[in-house]
């Protein structure tokens, strides 16, 4: 493509039946709020379009969980999560939903479009059923083996252990999510799209022609499915959450939350368009325009295989130039997991974190999952934050502006005359409009990310170099120039580090003083103006722009997930099998009777050991239970207990002990008594 007229951007629509976290934002929302502001810097003609995606079976399910209705589900989710991207400075131009009227209207014309142009086929087969639950059971309706790797928790749609997509009828021993019945198999009617008619297309579309400029994963996954062959694919749903299918036959179905949601970015852009009195239609229908998908690497075949057919079946679109998705964050060392807890979330951190927006968007650029799947680490974050962002940037800034306010009262000094190193400081910066702009444009954001910080690098290098408060002693015109060159360099900071840290910019451009238009320097400019920051200018005084992050802080968070480890672990404890059957005599054998604790000791020289007199209603005899580590001497004299009394006496730690109370240990590992609850039941009674 030549240089585009305009950019149509679009990030995945988040599912809205919870908040994001930090692996949304690391994989999907800060690149493309990169790419967007950079291109926007540029002076390009940018449409950033999102929005949250709220059909779709899971809504249904929370909702039913949760007694209400899936419009209560979405609403409160959509409101939270549109608040986390203006809290995180995502600069989208709109951000729309798929409950919208506008989507529900403009999903419905696509669907008509097709089914009008004959680009479906209309299918009646046999699905699973729920008579209990009087519905069809699809997708996460149903969960039964993986024919493909045998995990029995596969859904009717895809299995997570291995990825395979899957038909709810592929399921090895289904059950239903809703009831836990097995299902029936009963006729019901759907359109499909025929992806097979479209394989030829995509071959030479993908295959031939984005063999180059396609990142490796994007391209291997689309070449292992259309290896695969293509298969029709069903794009309406028996179900009452949705857009309902306009056509005969349709009632009671909706459009499949994959053939509507893609569909958003269309909607959204309307929405735009119709509120800033823009017209829409160029955004997806011009062949200059570059339509760019953001999206994680679970996404792939929906927006390289299945809106790419789509959209070519309906014949008025655009393709993709490119959808640069990324691979998986995890989180110190395990898969990011909403179900435990397992994740940062974006309303929480900003608790933890007021204000520290750009130090969250720096860590998670520069440990991006581009190429592989990446660990967030709290150290890595504590490291990013104190020895890139406060010890070089912020530090640097810090410098130029406390000594320009300190030598000339905060005026720009007029320099001498630049030596060697002056000029070639000078044209290096120069030079970092170009290189971080490669790496921005070749969707290599952490490259750009860290070629922005070492501009700040020259920067610090140049001053820790130069020595100014030393100079000053002794050449004050010598002073002038390095302060001089200095602040160039930060004006370029402020510029250059908008896309990365659009806080921490338009903090440093308030503190430079050059927020008017007049001054504003754009991306292009740092190249080409003769200076960014004329001699005379005044700046501002001096604010940090960064903190260091302590390590007690880092300690909170890390127990914050030890919390959540634990509690994962007590759920997941399995329950131990049943043992072998024994005989009723074999029972009977057991002498079980209700007692009282009447004095209690620590074991000398033990951690686990209580010596107890018990009352067991025949006699008065010593017990010698491990339970010295939940309880101590006085928490148990007086208590009620059961004791198994004609256990053979053994010898622990030279006592002997004449029995055993009964315990029970909970998932955590604390022992509970087994005792009778009721105050009637005396010393002495059996259990049986
Ligand atoms: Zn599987």
């Amino acid at each position: 493509m030549n240089k585009p007229k305009r950019y149509t951007i679009t990030t995945a629509l988040p599912y809205t039946n919870g908040p994001i976290h930090i692996g949304h934002l690391a994989g999907v929302y800060v690149p493309a709020d990169i790419y967007a502001r950079y291109l926007r810097l540029t002076g390009n003609d940018v449409a950033f379009i999102g929005g949250s995606d709220e059909h779709g079976v899971p809504i249904t399910i929370k909702a039913k969980n949760e007694g209400v209705s899936p419009q209560d589900v979405v609403d409160k989710y959509h409101a939270i999560i549109k608040k986390s991207f203006e809290d995180f400075g995502i600069t989208y131009d709109n951000y729309s939903r798929t409950t919208a009227p506008i989507h529900h209207e403009t999903a419905s014309e696509f669907f008509k479009t097709l089914n009008e142009k004959g680009e479906f086929i209309e299918e009646t087969t046999e699905q699973l059923y729920d008579e209990d639950a009087n519905q069809f059971l699809a997708d996460r309706f149903v969960t039964g083996r993986c024919p493909k790797c045998g995990n029995e928790d596969a859904y009717g749609d895809q299995c997570e252990n291995c990825g395979t997509s899957l038909n709810a009828t592929d399921l090895i021993n289904p059950k239903s999510a809703l009831t836990g019945n097995v299902p029936t198999l009963k006729q019901t009617k759907h359109w499909f799209l025929p992806l097979d008619k479209h394989e030829s297309f995509l071959k030479e579309w993908i295959l031939e022609g984005h063999k180059k400029d396609w990142k490796p994963n994007v391209y291997g996954q689309c070449k292992s499915w259309i290896d695969d062959g293509l298969r029709p694919r069903a794009v309406t749903r028996d179900l009452d959450w949705g857009i309902p299918v306009p056509a005969e036959g349709g009632e009671g179905k909706v459009l499949y939350v994959w053939f509507d949601a893609p569909i958003g970015y269309i909607s959204s852009t309307k929405e735009w368009a119709a509120r800033e009195g823009k017209d829409w239609e160029p955004y997806w229908k011009d062949k200059d325009t570059k339509l760019v998908h953001f999206i994680g690497k679970d996404n792939i075949v929906f927006h390289c295989i299945i809106f790419p057919a789509m959209l070519k079946a309906e014949g008025s679109y655009i393709l993709p130039d490119n959808v640069p998705a990324n691979e998986f964050l995890n989180l110190e060392g395990n898969k990011l997991s909403t179900s435990k807890n397992w994740a940062v979330w974006l309303p929480e951190y900003l608790e933890d974190f007021p204000g520290q927006q750009d130090v969250l968007r720096y860590a998670l650029n520069a440990n991006a999952p581009e190429t592989k799947d990446n660990d967030f680490t709290w150290k890595d974050f504590q490291a990013r934050n104190n020895n890139e962002l406060v010890a070089i940037f912020g530090n640097f800034i810090n410098r130029v502006v406390v000594l320009t306010n300190k030598y000339y009262e905060g005026i720009v000094p007029e320099p001498a005359e630049f030596n060697e190193v002056d000029e070639e400081t000078l044209a290096s910066v120069k030079a970092y409009p170009d290189v971080i702009a490669s790496s921005i444009e070749r969707y290599r954001f952490r490259e750009a990310g860290q070629e922005l910080m070492n501009l700040a690098r020259l920067g610090n290098k140049y001053l820790a170099d130069a020595e100014p408060w030393k100079v000053i002693k002794e050449d004050e015109a010598r002073t002038k120039t390095i302060m001089y060159v200095a602040l160039q360099i930060a004006s370029a900071l402020a510029t250059l580090s908008e896309p990365f840290l659009p806080f921490t910019s338009e903090k440093l451009k308030n503190i430079l003083n050059i927020t008017s238009s007049a001054l504003e320097t754009s991306w292009n400019e740092v190249s080409t103006k003769k200076e960014l920051l004329p001699a005379g200018h005044q700046i501002g005084k001096a604010e940090l722009l960064f903190s260091k992050i302590e390590d007690d802080t880092i300690q909170k968070q890390l127990d914050k997930l030890e919390a959540s480890k634990k509690a994962n672990e007590a759920a997941n404890k399995t329950v131990e099998p049943q043992k072998d059957t024994i005989a009723f005599d074999d029972f009977t054998k057991l002498d079980i009777r209700v007692g009282t604790i009447l004095e209690a000791e620590k074991m000398p020289k033990t951690k686990k050991l209580l010596k107890l007199k018990v009352d067991t209603g025949i006699d008065t005899r010593t017990i010698v239970s491990g339970i010295a580590e939940s309880f101590t001497a006085e928490d148990v004299i007086g208590k009620r207990v059961t004791v198994l009394v004609n256990l053979a006496p053994r010898a622990l730690r030279g006592v002997e002990s004449q029995g055993m109370i009964l315990m029970t240990e909970t998932p955590e590992g604390k022992l509970v008594f087994v005792n009778p609850d009721d105050a009637s039941v005396g010393n002495g009674l059996q259990i049986s």
